[in-house]
C-alpha cells in the first residue's frame, strides 16, 4: 500500500529543530520539548523539521506526510477508521484537533491527539500522547505558546499578522472603553496591484509589498500598531488618536507612497480608509466602517483618503496625540497586585515630576537627576514585575520581558541625551505619556490581570 521508503532523506529535510538565526532559544526549546512536533510543507507533503520527541516516537519520517499518516495508522492492532488530518484554514484560526490511535516505532499503539497549526506557508503538527496521563496537556500549552510567539509577524513584510492585529485592536478597544482614550484605524490598499503583478511578475510584486510596508512604518510612531491584513491590504491602529489626527496621518502615508517611485515598477499609489472607534462598537463594525471609507476612496478615483464621519473627540483633543502633560493615577489603573500597583503609582508620580520640570524649563541637572530616578525605579519595577509574572506562569512572560527591555533601552537613550544636554522634550513626553504609561502600564500590563487573579502556579513557566 505504501511506497517504499527512500534510502536517503530529501536534502531539504534537516533532522531537528536546529537553531535558526534570531530564534535561538525557541528552536532549542522546541527540539527538547517532550512533545512530538513536526513542521510540514502542505504543498508537497515534505517534513521540513521534526523534534527529538517526534523522532523517538516515530523515527525520522522518510515519506511525505499523507503517506506517513497512513503508515502510522495502518495496523490490524488499530481501529479501522482512520481520520484524515485536516489543515487549518488560511487565517490559522481553526482549533480542530483529531484524536486517533497510531503505531510508534516501538510497535505499541498510542492514543494521540494531532493538532495542525499554520506557520507561514507551513504546518506545525503537534502530537499529544493521551495514552498515559493528562500531564502532557501542560506540555501542549507550552508548545502552543511557543508557536504563537513564532507567528507574530508576517514573513514577507515583517509586520504583524492579521491575528495579532486583531488581538492588539481588542486590547486598544478595551483601553478606549475604560479610559476614554480615542483610537482610530487606517486601512491602506495598494491601487491596481494586480496590474503590477501581471506586468512585472509576482516576485517584483512581493518586493513592492516589502517597500510599501517600510514606507508606512517609517511614518508611524512606535506606539502605532502596523500590520498586514491581507495580500496588499495593510492596517494601522492608532492609539490615543482621534479621527482628525488619523486623517492627517493617512494623508502623510499616501504621500510617502506616491511621491517617490518604487524600484522596478515606478509610481505606485494606494487608497486609504479611516475610522475612529465609537463607543460600544465591535472590531468588525469598526473595520467595516473603515473598509467602506476605503471603498469610497477607490470609487472616487483611488490615491485618496476617505474617512467614516463618526468622531467623539473634538479639535482640542487632537492635541492629545502630541501633548499630554499630566498623568492622573486612578483606582481603575490597578492590576490587583499590591507591589505592581504601588510601583506603577510611583512611576506615575516620577513621570509627572519630570513632565512638570520639562514644562517649566527646570534646571537641566534636576531634569537629568529625575530621569535617572525614573530610570532606576522603572528598572526595579520591571525586575519585580517579571518575577511576579513568572510565579503566576503568565504565558506571555517572555514577550512582556522583551517589551520591558525595549522600554529600558529607550529610557537609557533619553537619559544619555539628557546627560549631554540634548534631550528632545517632545520625545521624552511621548515616551512617558504613551510608551511607558498609556501603552505599557495601562496597556500591556492589563493583559496579565487574569493570571494575577489566579495566583501562583506550579510548575514555573519554561521561559526565563
Ligand atoms: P484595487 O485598486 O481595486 O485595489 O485593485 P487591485 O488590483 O489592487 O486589487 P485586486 O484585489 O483585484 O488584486 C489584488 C492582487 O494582489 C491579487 C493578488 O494576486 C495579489 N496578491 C495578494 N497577495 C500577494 C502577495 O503576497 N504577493 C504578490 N506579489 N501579490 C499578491
Ligand atoms: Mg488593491
Ligand atoms: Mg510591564
Amino acid at each position: 500500500m505504501d511506497s517504499p521508503a527512500p534510502d536517503t532523506y530529501p536534502e531539504t529535510m534537516s533532522p531537528g529543530f536546529s537553531p535558526l538565526p534570531g530564534s535561538l532559544d525557541c528552536a532549542a526549546i522546541l527540539e527538547q520539548l517532550p512533545l512530538a512536533l513536526a513542521l510540514v510543507d502542505p504543498g508537497n507533503g515534505q517534513f521540513i523539521r521534526s523534534n527529538a520527541a517526534f523522532r523517538q516516537s516515530f523515527g525520522l519520517p522518510t515519506r511525505p506526510y499523507p503517506d506517513w499518516w497512513r503508515q502510522v495508522h495502518a495496523s490490524p492492532l488499530l481501529p479501522p477508521d482512520t481520520p484524515c488530518v485536516c489543515s487549518p484554514p488560511p487565517d490559522g484560526s481553526a482549533r480542530d484537533d483529531i484524536e486517533s490511535d497510531m503505531l510508534g516505532i516501538d510497535g505499541r499503539p498510542r492514543h494521540l491527539r494531532t493538532q495542525a497549526r499554520r506557520h507561514g506557508h507551513l504546518l506545525l503538527l503537534c502530537f499529544v500522547d493521551l495514552t498515559d496521563n493528562d500531564s502532557r496537556q501542560d506540555l501542549l500549552r507550552q508548545a502552543l505558546a511557543e508557536m504563537e510567539a513564532r507567528s507574530v509577524t508576517d514573513p514577507l513584510t515583517g509586520l504583524l499578522t492579521r491575528r495579532r492585529l486583531e488581538e492588539a485592536s481588542l486590547s486598544e478597544m478595551h483601553r478606549f472603553r475604560r479610559f476614554g482614550h480615542p483610537i482610530s484605524l487606517i486601512i491602506a490598499d495598494i491601487d491596481h496591484f494586480k496590474h503590477i503583478n501581471d506586468t512585472h511578475g509576482h516576485p517584483v510584486g512581493d518586493q513592492v509589498l516589502v517597500d510599501f510596508a517600510q514606507r508606512l512604518s517609517s511614518e508611524c510612531r512606535d506606539l502605532d500598531v502596523l500590520g498586514r491584513y491581507g495580500g496588499e491590504e495593510f492596517i494601522v491602529l492608532l492609539p490615543s488618536t482621534p479621527l482628525a489626527g488619523a486623517i492627517t496621518l493617512a494623508g502623510k502615508l499616501r504621500l510617502a507612497v506616491c511621491q517617490q517611485p518604487f524600484a522596478q515598477v515606478g509610481t505606485v499609489t494606494a487608497s486609504f480608509g479611516v475610522a475612529e472607534c465609537v463607543s460600544e462598537e465591535h472590531w468588525n463594525a469598526w473595520l467595516t466602517r473603515a473598509d467602506r471609507a476605503l471603498y469610497a476612496a477607490k470609487h472616487a478615483g483611488r490615491n485618496r483618503v476617505e474617512a467614516a464621519p463618526e468622531s467623539a473627540f473634538d479639535e482640542r483633543s487632537i492635541k492629545h496625540r502630541n501633548r499630554l502633560d499630566r498623568l492622573t493615577w486612578e483606582d481603575g489603573h490597578c492590576v490587583g497586585d499590591p507591589i505592581i500597583d504601588a510601583q506603577h503609582q510611583n512611576l506615575f508620580e516620577l513621570a509627572n515630576r519630570l513632565l512638570n520640570l520639562v514644562r517649566e524649563a527646570g534646571p537641566p541637572a534636576e531634569i537629568h537627576a529625575t530621569i535617572r530616578a525614573l530610570s532606576d525605579a522603572t528598572r526595579r519595577h520591571f525586575r519585580d514585575e517579571e518575577a511576579i509574572l513568572a510565579t503566576v506562569a503568565y504565558p506571555r512572560h517572555e514577550q512582556h520581558a522583551k517589551a520591558h527591555r525595549v522600554l529600558s533601552a529607550k529610557l537609557d537613550a533619553l537619559s544619555g541625551q539628557s546627560a549631554m544636554g540634548t534631550l528632545p522634550t517632545g520625545k521624552l513626553i511621548e515616551f512617558l505619556a504613551y510608551d511607558l504609561v498609556d501603552h505599557h502600564a495601562l496597556g500591556a500590563d492589563r493583559d496579565f490581570i487574569p493570571w494575577l487573579r489566579r495566583g501562583p502556579r506550579d510548575p514555573a513557566p519554561l521561559d526565563d
